[in-house]
């Protein structure tokens, strides 16, 4: 029976329809990357210059030796000259796009995907994003701090090859402000933070928990907004992924793999855009 749900993390109600479940072929199917792409690290194609790597101790920057490695986005959405925003009409207010937009390049090969790399490198994968989250957000005016991963073309991917990419913007985002104020409500109600209060619910009733470790519970949240979606939450509070803590990536690392292998193993590899913002309280897929 189709059933409406309140989304406990903000305002809206979703209309669920279990019955009308989606088949894996609704979704398509990645290809396989080829061998080399502009992103591996003998291409000779123009990418944007490198800002930051992980490689070898004495080696150089810029060296073909990176295991991963931060580049300016090719298509820079935002220009790093501060403007101010919200000011000018009454109406039609407008300012130019301030920012930083940098791509990170996840493993040297690109055939490697999310779920295939080692673990020990996917928990520097994660530090570096650790990192790069922090720094981007300890930029003058910056508000928000998005990390998303494009999977294949139809996802929005413009390259095959296992990459993510930050966006730091001035303006705040409308769906993390209303978790805040929706998160800042029921700690003024219940004495105690949303986040952790749902998940000791959802580890309670076992009904959506996905799969779980020492450190990170994966869930489907109660109302979903898009099919499949999967959330990350930490057993230990946190405000920010900017702040995890670093015995924790090891543990982050593996139920991450386990989720991603899990999704394409249901729906064949499809197309998707997990989100790691650095202003909200947990890591989404
Ligand atoms: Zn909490």
């Amino acid at each position: 029976m189709p059933l409406f749900r309140k989304d406990p993390f903000g305002r809206a109600w979703v209309l669920l329809s279990p019955e009308r479940g989606l088949e894996p072929s609704a979704f398509g199917s990645v290809p396989p990357a080829p061998e080399r792409s502009p992103l591996s690290p003998e291409s000779k194609d123009r990418v944007g210059p490198e800002i930051a790597a992980v490689r070898p101790a004495g080696s150089h920057s810029g060296a073909a030796d990176w295991r991963i490695r931060a580049l300016a986005h090719p298509a820079q959405l935002v220009s790093s000259r501060p403007t101010e925003v919200g000011a000018g009409a009454e109406l039609f207010k407008q300012a130019a796009a301030y920012g930083h937009h940098e791509i990170i390049v996840e493993h040297p090969d690109a055939r490697q995907r999310l779920e295939t790399m080692p673990i020990e490198h996917l928990t520097e994968v994660l530090r570096f994003y650790r990192e790069r989250i922090a720094l981007a957000a300890a930029r003058p005016g910056i508000a928000h701090v998005q990390l998303t991963r494009n999977v294949g073309r139809a996802a929005g991917a413009v390259y095959d090859h296992p990459y993510a990419q930050l966006l730091a913007v001035p303006v705040t985002n409308r769906w993390v402000e209303e978790e805040v104020a929706v998160a800042a409500a029921h700690h003024a109600a219940h004495g105690r933070c949303l986040f952790c209060h749902v998940l000791e619910r959802e580890i309670d009733a076992r009904e959506r928990v996905v799969t779980q470790n020492d450190a990170y519970v994966a869930l489907a949240p109660f109302a979903s907004k898009t099919p499949f979606e999967t959330w990350i939450l930490p057993r230990h509070h946190g405000s920010s992924f900017s702040t995890v803590a670093s015995n924790t990536l090891p543990a982050l690392a593996e139920l991450l793999r386990a989720v991603v292998r899990a999704i394409n193993d249901a729906l064949d590899y499809p197309p998707y855009n997990p989100t790691t913002t650095g202003t909200s309280s947990c890591c989404r897929a």
